[in-house]
C-alpha cells in the first residue's frame, strides 16, 4: 500500500471542529437521561486522531466522544489518508467500548468528493456565497460515490437496535445509501453549517435529489431556528410537504422530524482549562510581550466565511480613527490554514497576508506591532489561556453555523474581570448570545465601533453581559445538545 498524501494528525485544521478528538476517559456523566442505552454509531467525514492521554479539543469531538463512551459504539469516517490504490477495506481499531473504523480515500475521491463537491459547492452555497460555487458533474459523481462507499463499508457493521448519527454536509446522501442497503435502524443527521434559503438552494443543480436523500434520515438537526425555517420552507414550497406538528413533517411518504439543536460547549472543561492556563509558560510569555496593552483576539480557521479581511480593516479603522488607541491595543489573529488545496483558500490567505503587512507597515512603531497574524493552530488549553488574557474576542464571520470559538471565549473569561465578545449577527451563536456586542460584519465601521466600545466598557457592564452569556452557555451545553439529539433519534419510530 503506498500512501501518497497523509493528512491525519497534523495541525492543519481541515474539517471544522472534528479533527482534534482525543480519547478522554474522565468526561462527566450526563445530567439528563435519554432512556435505555443503545449502541451509537457516529459517522463524520473525518475522525480526529485517537491519542490516549491528550486533552480533548473541539466541541463536536468532545460531544461525540462522550456520547460514544456512554453508549459504546462506532465512530466511522475518512482516515485522513489519500492513497494511490483502490480502497477495499476499512481500518478497524477497537479501543475499549469504542471502535474506530476508518476508510482511506483515493486521490480521485479526495479531489471530487472532498475538495470538489463538498468544499467548492456545498460549503460556499451553505454559507451564502453563491458566487464561489464551482459545480462540476464529476465532482458530484465523486461525492455520491464516496457516500455510497461509506454506506457499503458501514452496513455490515451495523446491528439491529443501533442508533446511527451522521454529521455535516459531506454526508447528506449517506442515510439514503444505508436505506438502499436495507438498513432499518433510526438514522439521524446533524448539519453543522447554516442551511440556505430556498432560492439559494435552487442554485444547486441536483437540489431536489439532495433534499430527497436528506429526507431519508429520521431526525434532521440544525444549529438554529433560522436554518430549520429555511429547510421547512424548502420542503413545503418545493416538495409540498405536510406539517404534522410537533416538529414532524410528512414528505415522500415518510415522516421525518426536523428540529434545531444548537451545539454547545462543556463550560466547566473550558473554564477550568483557562484557569489552569492562566499561569502557563505560553500565557506568561504572551502577557509579558503585551506590556500591559489591551489584547484583542480572533481565532478562526483560515476560511473566507470567517470575515477576516473585514475584521482586519475594522481594526485598521480603529487605530486610524481613534489615535489614542495606537500603541495601546494589540490585535492577535490566529488563523490555521485549512483546505489548502482549494484555490479560494489560497486566495484568502494571500489577501490576509497583504492586509496584515499593509496595516503593520502603516502603523507599527519600533516597540509596537498592531497586528500579530499567526498561520498556525494552538491546542485548546493554550487558546483558553489566550482568551482569558484578552480584553476583546472578535468573532465576525460573514456566515457561520454556530461558531464555537465565540462560546469558548466567553467560558474562558475571568469572572472578576471578563472580556467583551464582539459577535457577528450571522454566526449561529448570536441567536443565543444576545449580550455580546452584536455587529453586522458587512459594515466594517460597526465592527470598529464595537471594538472601541468594548475597549472602553465599564467593569460593571462587562460583568453583567458576561454573566448573562454564561447562564445561557450552561443551559445549552454540550450535554444538552447530545442528549436532545440522541433522545429524538431514540424516539424515532420506523
Ligand atoms: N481550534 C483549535 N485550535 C486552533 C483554532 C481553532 O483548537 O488553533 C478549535 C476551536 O477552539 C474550536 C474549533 O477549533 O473548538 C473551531 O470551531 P468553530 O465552530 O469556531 O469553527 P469551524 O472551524 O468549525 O468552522
Amino acid at each position: 500500500m503506498s500512501r501518497i498524501h497523509g493528512q491525519g494528525g497534523q495541525l492543519e485544521v481541515g474539517v471544522r471542529s472534528v479533527p482534534e478528538l482525543f480519547i478522554r476517559a474522565q468526561d462527566g456523566s450526563p445530567r439528563r437521561s435519554s432512556g435505555p442505552r443503545r449502541r451509537l454509531v457516529v459517522v463524520s467525514n473525518r475522525l480526529a486522531p485517537v491519542e490516549r492521554g491528550k486533552s480533548s479539543t473541539g466541541g463536536l469531538a468532545v460531544a461525540v466522544q462522550t456520547a460514544l463512551q456512554k453508549s459504546g459504539g462506532i465512530w466511522f469516517g475518512w482516515s485522513g489518508q489519500v492513497v494511490s490504490h483502490a480502497v477495499e477495506a476499512p481500518h478497524i481499531a477497537p479501543s475499549g467500548a469504542l471502535t474506530y473504523v476508518t476508510l482511506d480515500l483515493s486521490r480521485q475521491d479526495y479531489e471530487e468528493y472532498y475538495n470538489g463537491f463538498a468544499n467548492r459547492v456545498l460549503w460556499p452555497l451553505f454559507h451564502f456565497r453563491a458566487g464561489l460555487v464551482e459545480f462540476r458533474r464529476q465532482d458530484l459523481a465523486g461525492y455520491l460515490r464516496v457516500n455510497r462507499a461509506f454506506a457499503t463499508h458501514l452496513a455490515p457493521l451495523l446491528r439491529q437496535g443501533d442508533l446511527v448519527w451522521a454529521h455535516d454536509y459531506h454526508l447528506i446522501p449517506l442515510g439514503c445509501e444505508l436505506r438502499r442497503l436495507g438498513m432499518e435502524q433510526p438514522i439521524g443527521f446533524f448539519l453543522h453549517t447554516p442551511f440556505p434559503p430556498t432560492e439559494l438552494l435552487r442554485i444547486l443543480p441536483n437540489h431536489r435529489d439532495m433534499i430527497r436523500a436528506l429526507c431519508d434520515y429520521d431526525v434532521i438537526g440544525f444549529q438554529t431556528v433560522h436554518d430549520l425555517k429555511s429547510f421547512r420552507d424548502y420542503l413545503m414550497r418545493e416538495l409540498g410537504a405536510q406539517d404534522l406538528g410537533g416538529r414532524r413533517l410528512r414528505v415522500f411518504d415518510r415522516t421525518i422530524r426536523a428540529e434545531a439543536f444548537p451545539i454547545g460547549i462543556d463550560v466547566d472543561i473550558v473554564s477550568n482549562l483557562a484557569i489552569a492556563a492562566a499561569e502557563s509558560r505560553q500565557t506568561r510569555r504572551l502577557r509579558e510581550s503585551l506590556r500591559a496593552r489591551a489584547l484583542m483576539i480572533g481565532v478562526d480557521r483560515l476560511d473566507y466565511s470567517k470575515g477576516l479581511l473585514a475584521r482586519f480593516e475594522a481594526f485598521e479603522q480603529l487605530i486610524e480613527h481613534f489615535p489614542e488607541r495606537r500603541g495601546q491595543v494589540t490585535f492577535m489573529q490566529i488563523a490555521p490554514p485549512s483546505r489548502s488545496e482549494v484555490p479560494e483558500y489560497l486566495e484568502i490567505r494571500r489577501s490576509l497576508e497583504a492586509a496584515a503587512g499593509h496595516i503593520n507597515g502603516r502603523f507599527a512603531e519600533f516597540d509596537w506591532t498592531p497586528i500579530r497574524y499567526l498561520n498556525k493552530s494552538f491546542n485548546h488549553r493554550t487558546l483558553a489561556g489566550f482568551f482569558r488574557e484578552s480584553r476583546i474576542g472578535v468573532v465576525t464571520p460573514l456566515r457561520d453555523g454556530m461558531n464555537l470559538v465565540a462560546k469558548e471565549f466567553v467560558a474562558s473569561q475571568n469572572p472578576a474581570d471578563p472580556g467583551v465578545l464582539v459577535l457577528s449577527c450571522f454566526a449561529g451563536a448570536a441567536s443565543e448570545l444576545g449580550e455580546a456586542l452584536i455587529v453586522n460584519p458587512f459594515d466594517r465601521m460597526e465592527i470598529t465601533e464595537a471594538m472601541e466600545r468594548g475597549l472602553s466598557m465599564s467593569l460593571e457592564e462587562r460583568r453583567e453581559r458576561w454573566q448573562a452569556m454564561m447562564a445561557t452557555l450552561r443551559r445549552n451545553d454540550i450535554t444538552a445538545w447530545r442528549e436532545n439529539f440522541v433522545g429524538a433519534l431514540s424516539a424515532a419510530v420506523r
